[in-house]
């Protein structure tokens, strides 16, 4: 799985080109852009969860994974959008869809960057389309070179201001 930093800053990237070629800034607050980012890495509740749980139960547990890495989330929260969104509370549609486009982003990277198997819970259907390869040893770089590509990319368009 790519590191914590690597699954917020992937879907900050995207919800900001999104935000800049798509829908604009007035329509896309910057807010919405933390709260998708935020819900990029809430997925992975899952590892503190467990260890509360082994904490308090005295064992190993294991949770990551499992649960909260199933597309069935993101899918809730583009359902409460479209309700939200079709009974003109466009404010909370927006915080909701921002929601399920972050949570879905985790578990596609996650697969993307080498396979869970859950995505379908509470559905018994295992995953095998993830691919195995090892890019793990580049996680690091992989940040790198994002970070560097996106700050040209804002630099070329005048708009590094924006996040200091
Ligand atoms: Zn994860």
């Amino acid at each position: 799985m790519p590191y914590a930093v690597t699954h917020v800053l992937i879907t900050i990237l995207i919800l900001d080109l999104f935000r800049h070629y798509i829908f604009g800034k007035e329509k896309f607050p910057r807010y919405l852009v933390v709260l998708g980012g935020i819900a990029g890495l809430a997925p992975d509740i899952d590892i503190p969860l467990s260890w509360l749980y082994g904490l308090m139960t005295g064992t190993v547990a294991d949770f990551h994974g499992l649960f909260t890495h199933s597309l069935i989330f993101p899918l809730l929260f583009l359902l409460a959008a479209s309700l939200l969104y079709w009974k003109g509370n466009k404010h909370w549609a927006a915080v909701s869809l921002v929601i399920a486009a972050g949570w879905f982003l985790h578990p596609t990277l996650d697969c993307f960057f080498g396979g869970y198997k859950n995505l379908f819970w509470p559905l018994p259907w295992a995953t095998s389309f993830c691919p195995e390869w090892t890019i793990g040893n580049y996680y690091a770089a992989i940040d790198a070179i994002l970070l560097v590509v996106w700050m040209v990319h804002e630099e070329v368009h005048k708009r590094i201001k924006d996040y200091i």
